[in-house]
């Protein structure tokens, strides 16, 4: 089942993660859940009046199991998967996370639940756009985490910058879950700074927001 949240923007609630759907001429799945969500992603397409081949790419926030896990679902269908380039050799399998963090020994563990994709992958730096959406560096949950923002479809996906859990609120990343806090706090402030206004706020974990996205980003700053 898929929520609509504007009207090219659809909201994929899986078990404990989120996925969206956008639509900017090009159709572009944005995070993949689990390999276990592989069957309700494929569903929600269907659900926003979408086939399979019509996905033209897929738009990674960052290299995490609950993120990436589902990307094998789309081998042979024709499209590219984007990423932030410091995250890509991770879901290329070129690289695997450090050990020497906390956050890159969760990854490790969780690297067996996710597979590289058979399709090419892009990586992405700071300012990239990709179609609509222009391409915001914000390392510290992970180091190639990346946000993605559309002034057109007035929508910001953050991915895991920051978490909503249950009080209407943005939380920026926990440092269990995070390479760096200090690095999740300057790119809050950085994305804050740089991003054009936005209403729909939709991120990785908890009830996205479809209004007042980036006013509630800057009350997270305000708080840090
Ligand atoms: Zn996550």
């Amino acid at each position: 089942m898929v929520t609509p949240l504007a009207d090219d923007v659809w909201w994929y609630d899986l078990t404990g993660t989120n996925a969206y759907l956008v639509d900017d001429g090009a159709l572009a799945l944005v995070d993949t859940g689990t390999r276990f969500h592989a069957s309700e992603l494929i569903g929600g397409l269907r659900d926003a009046g979408f086939e399979l081949r019509d996905l033209d790419r897929i738009l990674l926030t960052h290299y995490d199991m609950d993120h990436v896990g589902g990307l094998s679902a789309f081998d042979g269908v024709e499209l590219t998967v984007y990423v932030g380039s410091d995250d890509a050799p991770f879901v290329t399998g070129e690289a695997k996370p450090p050990l020497s963090n906390h956050k890159g020994l969760v990854q490790r563990l969780g690297g067996p639940l996710s597979s590289p994709p058979d399709n090419p992958v892009e990586p992405l730096e700071d300012g990239d756009t990709v179609g609509s959406f222009t391409v915001y560096e914000t390392p510290g949950h992970t180091p190639g985490h990346v946000c993605y923002v559309s002034e057109a479809l007035s929508t910001g996906f953050l991915g895991d910058l920051v978490v909503e859990r249950g009080d209407g609120r943005f939380h920026p990343s926990p440092w269990l879950l995070s390479y760096d806090t200090e690095a999740v706090a300057r790119s809050v402030r950085s994305l804050v700074e740089r991003a054009p206004a936005f209403d729909v706020a939709a991120m990785g974990h908890g009830v996205p927001f479809e209004r007042g996205g980036s006013e509630r980003l800057a009350d997270v700053v305000e708080r840090l």
